[in-house]
């Protein structure tokens, strides 16, 4: 079986639902903290846990490079490895692979491209794609597809869309025949094996693929992708390809013109969004799950998000602010720490300025969709 996505509420084209996992049971709509590297930067698990993070991503082009898939099946998965006992969403590595690889080479057949660590020269394939992330233990997989670039025309969007479709339908075949050869049922012992303890309630529940919208910015070729790929029945669907450098507005106009496409009784994914004010606004459009390295990279740049805007705690005027980074925050940081602090923490360039920033900033978008779904309930 599935993932299984029960509608608790629905509030104009918001919705508020249970997302059951392999690993959890997420309430959506959900903002999904990035842990690249098996590891959300600078935020160890336990304090994941606190803040009531269900779901993390993990990014599979990263992960297969270093410390590599074959090495994380040996240790009974990505979440015994990293100990994280609740869901994991991976990407397909084809955002990476097309971000951080000037010299790739695409081909029917897949990508090929250079490591970003050492030059070494690799091949991603749908296929390949799809044993890297079954060899992590994803909750959810997403399939292999091209990340078309912004701006791009109608034919080079319409030629990058009909390799993403055939990718998909590879990327589905392979997955549904291979997907439960799990991890963590092959392994024994070692530490962090008590990560499965909390799943025992979700057996039987099988690992899942998303789809993949693609189509640049025109609402014909998004259309078309929605509609092929529902055709190839997912148990869930995203939409790919934003973030991409184009005006907010766009990505706006994009993800209202695809929703009405993907199904209402399944989860829509929005990929890679955004300011706290774009989440709350894609929530109440019906989208239920976001991710975005945002409020983590900002944390580290000393940007914090607030109930009072953006603050910059670099600033001098909070070097004797005795108040907390936000007053309407009852966040682990805010209910013990003074600006004054964060801002001498972040001036001494102290790793624990980047720990506490970043689990504020989590905390804030935690929070910010904790309140939309309370909102979709009560009004
Ligand atoms: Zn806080």
């Amino acid at each position: 079986m599935s993932l299984d996505f029960k509608i608790l509420k629905t509030r104009g084209d918001a919705r508020r639902a249970t997302m059951t996992l392999p690993h959890a049971a997420v309430e959506t709509p959900v903002f999904m903290p990035v842990g690249t590297v098996a590891s959300v930067k600078a935020v160890p698990q336990h304090l994941l846990e606190e803040l009531d993070a269900r779901i993390i991503l993990g990014n599979t082009y990263h992960l297969y490079l270093r410390p590599g898939h074959e090495l994380i099946r040996r240790m009974g998965g990505l979440h015994r490895f990293m100990s994280w006992p609740r869901a994991l969403l991976t990407d397909s590595g084809g955002f990476q692979v097309f971000s951080l690889n000037a010299l790739r080479k695409v081909t029917e057949e897949g990508v090929e491209f250079r490591s970003h660590l050492d030059g070494s020269k690799h091949f991603f394939s749908p296929e390949h794609s799809m044993d890297v992330q079954i060899a992590l233990g994803s909750d959810i997989a997403m399939a292999f597809d091209e990340c078309t670039e912004y701006p791009a025309d109608y034919e080079r969007a319409r030629r990058s869309l009909d390799t993403t479709l055939r990718w998909a339908e590879r990327s589905k075949r392979h997955f549904d025949a291979h997907k439960n050869e799990r991890p963590w049922e092959q392994s024994v012992g070692g530490r962090g094996q008590g990560v499965e303890d909390q799943a025992a309630c979700f057996v039987g529940l099988t690992p899942n693929l998303f789809g993949i919208v693609q189509g640049g910015m025109y609402k014909d070729l998004r259309r078309e992708s929605a509609e092929r790929l529902v055709e190839m029945d997912f148990p869930g669907y995203a939409i790919g390809g934003l973030s991409v450098g184009e005006p907010r507005e766009l990505t706006r106009e994009v993800i209202a013109e695809t929703l009405p496409y993907l199904p209402a009784d399944k989860p829509r994914y929005v990929m890679g969004v955004g300011y706290p004010d774009e989440i709350v606004e894609y929530a109440s459009m019906g989208v239920d799950m976001m991710d975005c390295v945002l409020p983590t990279r900002a944390a580290r740049h000393g940007l914090l998000f607030t109930s009072e805007g953006r603050l910059n705690i670099k600033n001098k005027k909070f070097a004797e602010d005795q108040g907390p980074p936000d007053p309407e925050c009852s966040c682990m940081v805010c209910r013990r720490y003074t600006r004054a602090y964060l801002r001498h923490l972040m001036t001494a360039q102290e790793p624990l300025s980047a720990v506490l920033n970043t689990v504020h900033n989590l905390a804030f978008y935690l929070e910010t969709m904790a309140k939309v779904r309370a909102g979709i309930i009560g009004g």
